[in-house]
């Protein structure tokens, strides 16, 4: 059977101009160990995209294939309202052991737009039902990517995929300025004062009464090609919403599970505040009011999502039925025992396995070698790195840091490059990366890179 064939008879791939595929058909896989995929003819391609950031722990880690072989003989799913099971409870259970400080009360969904849909619901539900009805608008950062539904794309900041749907979405206000590599303030990453953060004060300032929540990306924004910030502008993010009384929703479904080199990229904000002492405690614990998980979750075994939030949120909707306060949101799938087995066993490898410290350590290495093999390039900008995620940004000009034509598709035509020598790279634009399992060994390190390296300096001429 001609597989690829069949495939495009039928299937509409995800973001996808399916024409592409006349001259690059899908690629069939059949299985999958470690960071390695092999396609029907036996060929292996390195997964350093961790397969659009889920996968975890490796292709068929033996020990969530075997938790999720257990618990389907056990119960594969039952209704969630009104019932639950072991699975669910004792994943809140060992989340909690890792989550930020008073984050306690867990709402369950099938994907990452889905739980952000729930956040943003709270939270407008929250105000309305604490005396706050004018407060239905959310703010949200230029270039955020917080997924695909009507109301994950409103927030989502990132042209190519809302800027057709405008006429759809909520009216959102968009919050400037977090271009660290093109700083406008003519600062560094690292030695800033998050001066670009007067556009948040100027925001409040303005729109704080009239808003419910703003919503981040922690850290790290991944669609728009792993831009990172530094952790100060979370803290200051944390006083500015106190003083306003603004949820402020983390979406962590890409940065969450250790991609950041902690467990939570709202972590490292927390860092910040370590000085603290009794008495500012809850002025200046950077947690959020909401954190949405996905992605890492499962490890990349199966599609859940959460929205965690606080004692605090989940009290406004607690009273009598006819009051009309529940959170009438529902997914069929929430909970999913097979989903929540594979979640459970995810968290015990990460501690049982010392996962991120191991990571971390070969995060140093992958991040210089990276360094080494890129930076001397005439079409290299930047290199940017946190936990094991490193990024890439071609340009056109080193000095002006004047992007490179788009039309040319530089970073298409250095994935099917990588492709045909093994390597799935899967650019952001022009901005190459590596978001890789966090068990990447340091062979694979060096040979991912070698290829990336090889297959740019071909396609760039460089
Ligand atoms: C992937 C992603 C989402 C959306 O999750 P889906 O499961 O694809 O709907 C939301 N926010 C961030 C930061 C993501 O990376």
């Amino acid at each position: 059977m001609d597989w690829q064939k069949e495939d495009l008879k039928y299937i509409w791939h995800p973001c996808s101009q399916m024409k592409d595929y006349e001259t690059l058909p899908p690629i069939v896989i059949e299985r999958g160990e470690g960071i390695n995929l092999y396609d029907i003819n036996g060929k292996c391609y390195k997964d350093v995209i961790s397969s659009w950031w889920c996968n975890l722990l490796g292709h068929c880690n033996p020990r969530i294939s075997s938790a999720i072989k257990k618990q389907v003989d056990t119960l594969e799913h039952v209704i969630f309202a009104n019932f639950t099971h072991k699975p669910a409870i004792t994943l809140c259970q060992e989340l909690m052991k890792v989550l930020p400080e008073g984050l306690c009360k867990f709402n369950f969904a099938d994907n990452g737009s889905a739980a952000i849909e729930m956040a943003l619901k709270m939270s407008f539900q929250y105000h309305y039902q604490t005396g706050n009805p004018q407060k239905k608008r959310f703010m949200a950062l230029s270039d955020a990517y917080h997924g695909e539904t009507l109301g994950a794309l409103a927030v989502g900041g990132v042209d190519l995929y809302s800027e057709l749907y405008k006429p759809l979405l909520l009216d959102v206000i968009r919050i400037d300025g977090l271009d660290c590599y093109r700083c406008k303030y003519g600062k560094c990453r690292d030695c800033c004062n998050c001066e670009c953060f007067e556009k948040v004060e100027e925001a409040f300032a303005k729109h704080a009464d009239e808003t419910a929540a703003i919503i981040v990306e922690p850290l790290l924004q991944g669609s728009a090609g792993m831009k990172i910030y530094p952790p100060l502008y979370l803290k200051k993010l944390r006083e500015l919403c106190d003083k306003y009384n603004v949820h402020l929703i983390a979406d962590e479904i890409a940065t969450g599970y250790g991609r950041t080199g902690k467990m939570f990229a709202f972590d490292h904000a927390a860092e910040l505040s370590a000085g603290r002492t009794e008495s500012n405690k809850n002025t200046f614990t950077p947690t959020p009011d909401i954190m949405c998980l996905s992605k890492g979750l499962t490890g990349g075994y199966m599609p859940m999502a959460i929205a965690v939030t606080t004692q605090k949120i989940y009290d406004a909707f607690y009273d009598d039925y006819l009051k009309g306060k529940a959170f009438m949101h529902s997914h069929t799938y929430a909970g999913n025992p097979l989903a929540c087995s594979a979640a459970i066993e995810v968290l015990r490898i990460l501690k049982d396995e010392n996962i991120i410290e191991k990571a971390n350590a070969r995060a140093k290495y992958f991040n210089k070698i990276v360094k080494e093999k890129f930076l001397p390039l005439k079409n290299v900008g930047e290199v940017r790195s946190i936990g094991l995620i490193n990024a890439i940004e071609l340009v056109k000009d080193k000095e002006t840091k004047e992007p490179l034509d788009y039309t040319k598709r530089t970073g298409y035509q250095i994935y099917k490059k990588a492709l045909e020598k093994g390597v799935l790279l899967r650019p952001l634009g022009d901005v190459i990366y590596f978001n890789p399992p966090l068990i990447i060994e340091e062979t694979d390190i060096d040979y991912v890179t070698d290829v990336a390296l090889e297959c740019t300096q071909t396609i760039l001429k460089n």
